[in-house]
């Protein structure tokens, strides 16, 4: 039965690593052709570290992170979640295991338009089936921790793009994630802005949380405890700052 794979731990790995990736292999059908984007990435995350995946546009760094964040399944291979097996999760069971271990920020926010602020927080909360009161009230603690408390009841549109990707970040912490991806959360945002927002997920970091940017920008990577390289389908090197 497949949820017994799920729980199994194997005695080859270790506590500290939050992400191994054993031979993954992804590929997309185009047409008539298959389009073979990650070609067997190996690939080791440690608890608590904060790395970023670089490689030009169309070098298959979004389809590695949404595999990461099980938003998309690869083809063969392994995938490890702190110890756990991860595959053929149906999306239902994908949907609750993100909400319960990963947090998301895009580079386009992601906010809901008709939400204001606090709402677009506690979002998540909802899907755990938290009451009202009680989920505005966290979502309240988690807009102040990112120093927007004032702006709770305003909508995205009345907001700039580095408080908007606040309160997305916000809403990705506010389940307490071990893991936060970020997908060029800087993209759309001015130097200083992108790194305000640097000094906001190194913050996050320090309380424990593994962070994975993927970025095309270097002063962003920078900030970053390591450089993982893709180049077509295939990890280039390893790289410490
Ligand atoms: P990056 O984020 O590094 O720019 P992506 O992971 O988005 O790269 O894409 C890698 C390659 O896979 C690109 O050639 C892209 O066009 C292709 N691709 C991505 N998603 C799909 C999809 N759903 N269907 C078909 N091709 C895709
Ligand atoms: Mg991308």
């Amino acid at each position: 039965m497949k949820w017994v794979r799920l729980t199994c731990i194997e005695p080859n790995l270790t506590q500290q690593n939050m992400i191994e990736l054993h031979k993954v292999n992804k590929s997309y059908q185009v047409g008539k052709n298959k389009l073979h984007v990650l070609k067997g990435i190996d690939l080791t995350i440690e608890k608590g570290e904060m790395v970023s995946i670089m490689g030009s546009s169309g070098s298959g760094k979004s389809t590695l992170l949404n595999i990461l964040g099980i938003l998309d399944n690869y083809d063969n291979g392994k995938y490890y979640f702190n110890n756990e097996l991860i595959e053929n999760m149906n999306e239902k069971k994908a949907a609750v295991y993100r909400n319960k271990h990963l947090g998301f920020v895009f580079q386009s926010f992601n906010l809901i338009s008709f939400k204001n602020a606090m709402e677009n927080v506690a979002l998540p909360l909802y899907y755990q089936g938290i009451k009202r009161n009680k989920r505005n009230k966290i979502a309240m603690e988690y807009l102040d921790r990112m120093g927007l408390k004032e702006w709770a009841d305003h909508l995205p549109n009345e907001l700039s793009g580095g408080q908007k990707q606040r309160i997305a970040i916000a809403r990705a912490l506010v389940t307490n994630p071990s893991v936060l991806l970020a997908d060029e959360p800087t993209g759309a945002l001015d130097t200083q802005t992108s790194y305000e927002m640097m000094d906001v997920l190194q913050e996050i970091n320090q309380t424990g949380i593994t962070i994975i940017i993927v970025t095309h920008e270097h002063d962003i990577s920078e900030r970053t405890d390591r450089i993982i390289r893709l180049k077509d389908g295939i990890i280039e090197n390893f790289s410490k700052n």
